[in-house]
């Protein structure tokens, strides 16, 4: 049966009352921190938004949007999918291929449209950021302000910024990502858990067919593993992901692109020519890592969303779609309660169950590339238990604004 939401029947925030909170500040302007900006100001609020890097440069890799991403990102700001799939690509068809390049199996991906009611579509992640961007007026987003703490009484929350800066707010939310300084200040659980596996991802204009239009590719090795994302008008994006216990950074970015080279060296031809081509300050590398699943998120006047909040695995690619329905759930929160405090029990209420069996299935299927349990069990194994990757998607894939 097809249980997804028609766009009609959605609420739109734009019609919903205006909350009592006038001034919002969010720290970050990542796709989490935009989003919810447009939202809240959809409500009628004052939205200012704080970044730490000095300009939006064409940065990141492919972002895979699923169905309950694209809900909720066409909730908080009606025709965006429309947008979006013009500027990256619908996916038609899943590719499983071996080392050497060869086809192993495929997988039709318009199941999502007629399952879910929207398409799995690739982007560029700076694309998507951009876009977002592009619904706020530029002057409601302040770029080179590094948060550096803040301070709350019953009235007002005061952010100080690393230039110096003081503003100050009605609420504030922490959309500063997996390493935010405002959940170090809430919370203060320290640095991430790093999970074993680094990741080195680009974006490159690339005219050699090393997928055909339409295709999402995955390279499978042993310890190793490619996603080959197209992004549309001639873009592809790949990352390498590589286990390994030791989480060594490259000292420079020749010797990043020599290390996946080499990784790659009997590689199918082309797949080693793709990352050839590559130039290598374009590629970043990260460790993949998470944090354990919180009970509670917010103080007074200031709650966290996003990677701040639920930093996962990228396994199942709900990075970011999860993020989209914190976005349109905190702001429909604030426009439907009376206080602060009302208002962020309900958008716990709301989120923090989801997001821990979110990230807990993250989690575990991050541990599937593993081939021996014991290399998985170094890890703490959460309580709750693994679902088929059929029954994640319908659970995730199906929940509407
Ligand atoms: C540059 C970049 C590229 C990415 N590329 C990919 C990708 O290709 N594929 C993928 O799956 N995921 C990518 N991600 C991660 C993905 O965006 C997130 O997992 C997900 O979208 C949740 O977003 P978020 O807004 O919560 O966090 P993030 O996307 O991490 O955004 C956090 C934002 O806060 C800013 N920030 C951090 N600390 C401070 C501070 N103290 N003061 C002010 N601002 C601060 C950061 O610069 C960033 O813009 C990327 C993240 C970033 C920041």
């Amino acid at each position: 049966m097809n249980t997804h939401t028609s766009a009609q029947e959605k609420i739109q925030l734009g019609k919903l009352s205006t909350p009592f909170i006038e001034k919002v500040a969010i720290i970050g302007a990542g796709l989490g921190g935009l989003a919810v900006a447009v939202a809240l100001r959809k409500l009628g609020c004052e939205v200012q938004v704080y970044e730490k890097a000095q300009d939006f440069r064409p940065v990141g890799g492919g972002l895979g949007l699923l169905p309950n991403g694209l809900n909720f990102l066409d909730a908080i700001e009606p025709g965006i999918v429309e947008t979006i799939k013009n500027s990256g690509c619908e996916v038609r068809t899943i590719v499983l291929k071996n080392t050497q390049g060869e086809t192993i199996s495929t997988n039709p991906a318009s199941r999502f449209q007629d399952k879910y009611g929207q398409p799995l579509i690739t982007v560029w992640w700076w694309h998507l950021q951009q876009i977002l961007a592009s619904k706020l007026p530029s002057e409601s987003i302040h770029l080179h302000h590094r948060c550096i703490g803040f301070e709350q009484d019953d009235h007002r929350v005061s952010i100080y910024f690393e230039n110096g800066e003081k503003v100050s707010a009605d609420f504030m939310i922490g959309a500063d990502g997996i390493n935010s300084v405002i959940r170090e200040a809430l919370i203060g659980d320290g640095k991430p858990r790093y999970l074993g596996s680094m990741s080195w991802r680009t974006v490159i204009k690339y005219n050699q067919e090393i997928l055909n239009p339409g295709e999402f590719g995955f390279v499978k090795g042993h310890k190793e593993f490619m996603y080959l994302l197209n992004l549309g008008n001639g873009y592809i994006s790949w990352v390498y992901r590589q286990l390994s216990a030791d989480y060594i950074i490259s000292q420079n970015a020749g010797e990043a692109k020599s290390r996946v080279l080499n990784q790659v060296a009997d590689w199918a031809e082309s797949l080693h020519s793709l990352v050839a081509a590559t130039p290598a300050e374009q590629i970043s590398q990260t460790p993949i890592c998470d944090r354990l699943p919180l009970n509670s998120w917010s103080q007074g006047r200031v709650t966290l969303l996003g990677d701040a909040a639920h930093p996962m695995s990228p396994a199942l690619g709900q990075g970011a779609n999860s993020t989209f329905e914190d976005a349109y759930e905190l702001a429909l929160c604030c426009s439907q309660a009376s206080s602060i405090q009302e208002a962020l029990a309900s958008y716990e209420q709301r989120r923090i169950p989801r997001t821990q069996v979110i990230q807990t299935n993250s989690f575990l299927g991050e541990m599937r590339y593993y081939p021996t349990e014991t290399e998985a069990s170094n890890h703490q194994m959460p309580e709750h238990s693994q679902m088929s990757r059929e029954e994640f998607q319908d659970w995730a894939f199906n929940y509407n604004p």
